[in-house]
């Protein structure tokens, strides 16, 4: 369910580089260089956000996203716009006809996929929604709560983020010293049987009575979410 984004942009390695980076954050990406072409995309199909350039062949990006405005169907697309110039009376222009953010040429792209993120949160909570789910067990990273089945679950910081650690990668078998890493940093010098206490503690808390226990212990090797359970549950 990764959101997926449309590129509006004439600069080929720029869309490239849009394209491979915003693909390596896991969203889908499609890309066109012409304002004719996005509008006639557009009115096949709308993405979840767009990149749009303001001077493009074909129609110009002002004015896409002044048509796309009009339209009901994308009238509330997300639209990033992308321009080379920085005069203030033309952000203005940008944001007045309809764009929801703004960027300025040149870019960094860490800055324009926060901006990406933010924005896609912003329109669509649910598809950045940060809730881990694994079986009945769901982990939601914004309110930092956990639940399994209807039941919620208070969980210590430290089995809250070891449950997290699992969450990232089920089935994964990490041993003691790698979870110590994960889950403490490697900065802190701890005890493995550390480890153990806290898993005991994490098991403790998520099965009752007849609960199937979501974690494995693999003899000799360490723990992991048993993917069975993600499975079956
Ligand atoms: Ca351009």
């Amino acid at each position: 369910m990764s959101a997926r984004i449309l590129i509006v942009e004439d600069e080929e390695p720029l869309t490239l580089l849009l394209r491979y980076n915003l693909e390596a954050e896991g969203y889908e990406v499609e890309t066109v260089g012409r304002g004719d072409e996005a509008e006639t995309l557009l009115k096949e199909r709308a993405p979840d956000l767009m990149v749009l350039d303001w001077m493009l062949p074909g129609i110009s990006g002002i004015e896409l996203c002044r048509r796309l405005r009009a339209r009901p169907e994308t009238k509330a697309l997300p639209i990033i716009m992308l321009t080379a110039r920085g005069e203030e009376s033309e952000r203005i222009r940008g944001l007045a006809t309809g764009a929801d953010d703004y960027i300025v040429k040149p870019f960094s792209v860490p800055e324009l996929i926060a901006r990406v993120r933010a924005l896609l949160r912003r329109a669509s909570p649910e598809r950045v929604a940060d809730v881990l789910a694994f079986g009945d067990i769901a982990l939601d990273r914004e309110k930092k709560r956990v639940s399994r089945g209807e039941r919620e679950i208070e969980l210590g910081p430290t089995e809250y983020r070891l449950l997290e650690f699992l969450m990232e990668r089920p089935g994964r078998v990490f041993s003691r010293e790698q979870l110590l890493d994960g889950v403490w940093g490697s900065e802190v010098y701890i005890d493995e049987r550390t480890v153990d206490v806290h898993v005991g503690r994490l098991r403790k808390a998520l099965n009752r009575g007849r609960d199937p226990d979501p974690i494995r212990t693999v003899r000799g090797a360490g723990y992991a979410l048993d993917d069975k359970f993600g499975k079956t549950a």
